[in-house]
């Protein structure tokens, strides 16, 4: 049924310059400088970019790699072998996290609900936390007031993120960027932080 809709049931349109490359080109970053990619999760909309970073080290949960809901490998680059990680550590009000890098200031955590396994990935800064909360929310707001942004594989799992998402931005000064959230690059020119 997922694979259904994905497959025939929309159409996206995205202008050259709007791809990944270009973008990080505009802010002066050429992709063969970008370390890692971390994917969040494996749907369509979020791996298509993966064509610009053909020897780049990709990093992905493994629980997502091997339970992944409404995924479309016909998407994924020839050879495509993402370095799959476990995230055993904990991080805060996530039980299950991955230090990216040595200094701990990138974090992966389990933030389920949209996919079994969708993470979002925590970067530590001297100021506050920026939170790429991936497709836990489309929007903050649906975060903040407990609204439920639907296409979930798991209400439940939905819901008990949203609560651990509330409570992390209560504890720690956050800025909130969902992906689909044209305003989330606002908030973060503006540093803006999320009351919760
Ligand atoms: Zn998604």
């Amino acid at each position: 049924m997922v694979k259904w809709f994905n497959t025939t049931q929309y159409k996206f349109r995205v202008d050259r310059y709007e791809e990944v490359d270009r973008q990080l080109q505009a802010l002066g970053i050429s992709t063969d400088k970008v370390r890692s990619v971390i994917l969040t999760h494996l749907h369509l909309d979020h791996i298509d970019g993966l064509r610009h970073f053909p020897n780049t080290h990709i990093i992905v949960n493994k629980a997502e790699w091997e339970k992944p809901y409404g995924d479309l490998p016909q998407l994924y680059p020839a050879g495509f072998s993402p370095e799959l990680v476990e995230l055993t550590d904990a991080y805060d009000v996530f039980e299950k996290a991955y230090y990216v890098t040595k200094a701990r200031d990138i974090v992966l955590v389990q933030t389920p609900g949209h996919t079994w396994h969708h993470c979002s990935v925590i970067l530590k800064t001297e100021q506050s936390h920026v939170f790429f909360g991936a497709d836990i929310c489309y929007e903050q707001t649906q975060v903040i007031e407990d609204k439920y942004s639907g296409a979930n594989a798991s209400h439940k799992l939905s819901k008990d993120t949203y609560a651990r998402v509330r409570a992390f931005c209560e504890n720690h000064k956050t800025i909130y960027i969902p992906s689909h959230e044209a305003a989330a690059a606002d908030r973060l020119t503006r540093l803006q932080y999320v009351v919760a």
